[in-house]
Order: C-alpha cells, then structure tokens, then sequence
C-alpha cells in the first residue's frame, strides 16, 4: 500500500459558475467511489482552479450536501509570488492562498517557465516562500523533448532541482512533492513510458536524498495521464500520484483517473 496523491490542474479554465459545476460532479463521483471502496485509504485529491474561481470553489466545499467527501478535497494555487505582499501587480501571494482556502500550490509548471519566462531560480523563490508560509508544494520538474533525444533528461533535473535541495526552509518534510512533468508529455497526448517516468522518479529521489533528505519524497507523474494509461503509472514503485491537465477538466475522466489511485493506495491495482 502506497499514499496517493492527484492534483488537477484546471489552467486557464473554467468560470466561478463552471468550477462549481465541475467540483460538484468531483464530490458526486467521490461519493459514489466511496460506495465501492470503502473507507480504505483515501487518496490524497487537489483541485487546482484558476484564482478567480477559488471563492467558488471553496464555497462549494462547504455545502452539506457533500458533507461525506469534501473533507478529502483540497484546493491548490496554480502558481504564487515569492513575496508577501507588495506593489507586485497581478502577482498573487502565499498568505493570499492560503486565506482563499488553499492547502497547496503547484511551483515552476514548464508552461510558467516556458511562456512566462520563469527561471530555476524564480520557481525556488516561489517555493520557498510557499512552504515558509504553510502551503505544500508541488514542483514541477521535466526535460524537453530535444534534451531527452540528447540523453540531458538527467542534467536537466539535477539543473532544476540543485537550487531548491539547496534553499529549502527547514520543515518542507511532509509538504513537499516533485511533480516529473517531461515537457513533450504534457498536453500532447503522448504519455512517457512508465519504466521512463520510474526511471526519473528514481533519480529525483536519490537526488534529494544526496542532497540530505531524509524520509520518503512523493513524486507524481505528470504529462498526458487519462482513466486509461494511469494504472500504469500508479503501478510504479517510486511514482505517488499524478498532476493531471487535461483529463482534470472532465468530471468523468478525473474520476477514472481517482479510481486508479484509489487501488493503488488499498493495494488493488
Ligand atoms: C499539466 O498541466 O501539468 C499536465 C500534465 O497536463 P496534461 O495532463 O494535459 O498533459
């Protein structure tokens, strides 16, 4: 038996009014998972919206209606500002999330690297800042495609990884998880082939422990995860969940995709 964790993460989708409705077929379909699999372990369940639909969300997390089921969903930041408050226009702030019903927050998803430009260094800030303030956090690692055909996938982690081993605050033991997110995978389609993600989380693992962590780190595989192939990544003994784009968007396939991690976690897989 393993703990499980699954982030969706929405992105730039979904209204106030969407989120609601989404959420509520999550909860809906939990219970009815519930129904199935008992009160075995739980897996670990976060739903990333948008910043404007948080207050949605966390109001729809208060309905009595799913007063069996909301306890085990949590909301997460999709990314946050290293400060804690400020002239920093349209950043949004750890305290911030917190106070907006947040547990977590995802940190250096390669489409803020990529589009937004964020550097290792920035994602380590953010981080940092993250965990000082309460939150968990997800951090996104993964190569590109080029870098994998170049046999860099390994360097590339170490890259990502090096600054954060070396500026986490004390106390991130039980609040951080590295997300492997290989770039190509992601909203492609085209999933990485297990023994590739088992061979990544591996590395990131013993390159935490090198770096003197001690205990477990959670590593989720993200990256094109769907009801069908995530079986075949929960199987995996170092991979502990998966941070899901796409396939969050939909009640139906987030469900799928829950139900895997639910054997996994009671050892049924
Ligand atoms: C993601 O956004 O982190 C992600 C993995 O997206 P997708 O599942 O759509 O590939």
């Amino acid at each position: 038996m393993k703990s499980m964790t699954v982030v969706g993460n929405w992105k730039m989708h979904t209204t106030p009014q969407e989120a609601r409705i989404l959420l509520r077929d999550i909860l809906r379909g939990l219970t009815h998972l519930r129904e199935i699999h008992g009160s075995g372990p739980w897996p670990r369940v976060l739903v990333a919206p948008p910043f404007t639909s948080l207050a949605a969300c966390q109001e729809t997390l208060r309905d009595d209606e799913f007063a069996e089921t909301v306890w085990a969903v949590h909301l997460a930041g999709q990314d946050v500002f290293w400060e804690a408050e400020g002239a920093y226009t349209g950043a949004i702030s750890a305290p911030m999330l917190l106070a907006s019903g947040c547990r977590a927050v995802v940190v250096g998803h390669s489409e803020r690297r990529r589009i937004f430009r964020e550097t290792d260094e920035e994602a380590v800030l953010k981080a940092r800042a993250a965990l000082q303030a309460g939150l968990d956090v997800f951090f996104c690692v993964g190569e590109g495609e080029d870098q994998r055909e170049a046999g860099e996938t390994f360097a590339v982690l170490r890259r990502q990884l090096e600054p954060l081993w070396e500026r986490l605050p004390a106390g991130a033991q039980g609040k951080l998880a590295i997300a492997y997110e290989p770039v190509w995978a992601i909203g492609t389609g085209r999933a990485a082939r297990p023994e590739d993600a088992e061979e990544a989380a591996q590395f990131i693992r013993e390159d935490a422990r090198r770096h003197g962590w001690e205990g477990d780190l959670p590593v989720l595989y993200g990256g094109s995860v769907t009801p069908e192939n995530a079986g075949s990544f929960f199987r995996l003994p170092s991979i502990h969940g998966a941070l899901v784009g796409g396939a969050s968007l939909k009640a139906a396939s987030f469900l799928g995709i829950l139900e895997a991690a639910w054997k996994a976690a009671e050892g049924s897989l």
